[in-house]
């Protein structure tokens, strides 16, 4: 089985390391690449307790991730 070449061709999908606003813990979310701008919910995997996530990407591909606390 050929896991690899699974993986490669989900190329829009990158692991990015965030800090929980509640908890400061770092957690590692997946971000998918292919979509411009998307705002979602997660709860953190430590503490359970719902982060905001905004995730953009610019004109590199490159991703940027925003955590707010739900509320704000
Ligand atoms: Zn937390």
């Amino acid at each position: 089985m050929e896991l690899t070449d699974e993986l490669n061709s989900m190329d829009s999908l990158k692991w990015m390391v965030i800090s929980c606003p509640y908890c400061g813990e770092r957690l590692d979310v997946s971000v998918d690449c292919s979509v411009d701008y998307q705002q979602y919910i997660e709860d953190c995997q430590v503490c359970c307790r719902p982060m905001e996530l905004s995730v953009s990407v610019d004109e590199h591909n490159e991703a940027r991730v925003n955590v707010r606390h739900e509320n704000e």
